[in-house]
């Protein structure tokens, strides 16, 4: 009967699992198959740490190194090896596997270095991450337009009131817009002429607001746009100039005696009240220019 220690031998051979031995100079006394396939390390050859990684280096073939400058990573990677009696690592090879390295290291220097093969669960923690962001991104967006969607907007009104709140930014406006006769809109090109309407819109939008507001999409042909640290005179501004491009746009080639409009309500952050509370101010002031005839912007002081 086979004894345990060639039980042994022969089973360390036969695993996937990595395994070597280095002794108190850092060379390699011992490693199985698997090992010396992953670092391309010759049956016959047991070379220092240092020299396998400069070999993996220099032919690009087991472990992947990034660096310009081989000795000083190696000499970084050194000072921090075998300095704890455990220690697990993740490695990737040239060959597109990751590995779970661990480094087991006696009183002595002694180390035994086992590690297993964990490119799937790479894989599928990266695919993982991918949806993660993909539906992230789906559940802020609005699918038609593109532009941000309703939860977004109003998160992002959230985050800013907490800011100024707690002193980081100072009063902010918010201008809530609505097209105006945007019945008429789909009734005279169908409700896909409708949406060719929307898009106009948020392309415009984008191309008129700062890189530090936030507009959004919040109902049907009804946006939110959050202006921060921005004064009342500069948000009329703003709301103006995209008012105007709108009423100046011809969204449908061909048709050149349709234009369309937007009313715009306007408020400023007062401390201390809600984001609902600032909405409706808004919105009231959308009511306001509603009432005075559209194509405007209306503001509530108060
Ligand atoms: P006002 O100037 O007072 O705002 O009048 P309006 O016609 O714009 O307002 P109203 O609220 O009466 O009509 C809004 C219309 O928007 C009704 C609805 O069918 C249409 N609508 C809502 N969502 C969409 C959409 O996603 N696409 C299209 N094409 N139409 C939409
Ligand atoms: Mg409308
Ligand atoms: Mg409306």
């Amino acid at each position: 009967m086979d004894s345990l220690i060639e039980r042994v031998i022969a089973l360390q051979d036969m695993t996937p699992v990595f395994i070597a031995l280095y002794d108190t100079d850092d060379r390699l006394r011992h490693a199985n198959r698997a090992f010396r396939e992953a670092f391309n390390v010759k049956s016959d050859v047991f070379p220092t740490w240092g020299e396998l990684l400069r070999a993996n280096y220099h032919d690009k073939k087991g472990l992947i190194i990034t660096t310009d400058d081989f000795d000083p990573w190696l000499l970084s990677a050194q000072s921090r090896r075998g300095k704890l009696p455990f220690r697990g690592l993740e490695l990737d090879l040239h060959d597109g596997r990751w590995i779970w390295m661990t480094e087991t290291v006696q009183e002595d220097g002694w180390m035994l270095c086992v590690g297993s093969d964990i490119t799937e669960l790479k894989q599928n923690q990266r695919s993982l991450r991918q949806d993660r962001d993909i539906a992230l991104r789906a559940a802020q967006t609005d699918e038609l337009t593109g532009t941000a969607n309703r939860r977004f907007v109003f998160a992002k009104l959230a985050v800013q009131i907490e800011n100024v709140q707690k002193g980081i930014e100072s009063p902010f406006g918010l201008c809530v817009m609505d097209i105006d006769f945007f019945k008429g809109i789909n009734d005279r090109f169908g409700h896909q002429g409708g949406d060719v309407v929307l898009r106009d819109f948020v392309k415009i939008a984008h191309s008129t607001i700062r890189r530090s507001d936030c507009f959004g999409r919040v109902g049907g042909e009804e946006f939110m746009l959050i202006m921060p640290r921005t004064n009342l005179a500069e948000c009329v501004g703003i709301v103006e100039r995209l008012l105007k491009t709108v009423s100046a746009s011809a969204p449908f080639p061909g048709v050149d005696d349709f234009s369309y409009s937007c009313s715009a309500g306007l408020a400023l952050y007062k401390p201390g009240e809600s984001g609902s509370d600032l909405y409706h101010r808004a919105d009231r002031a959308l009511y306001a220019a509603k009432q005075k005839g559209r194509a405007r912007v209306e503001w509530l002081l108060e």
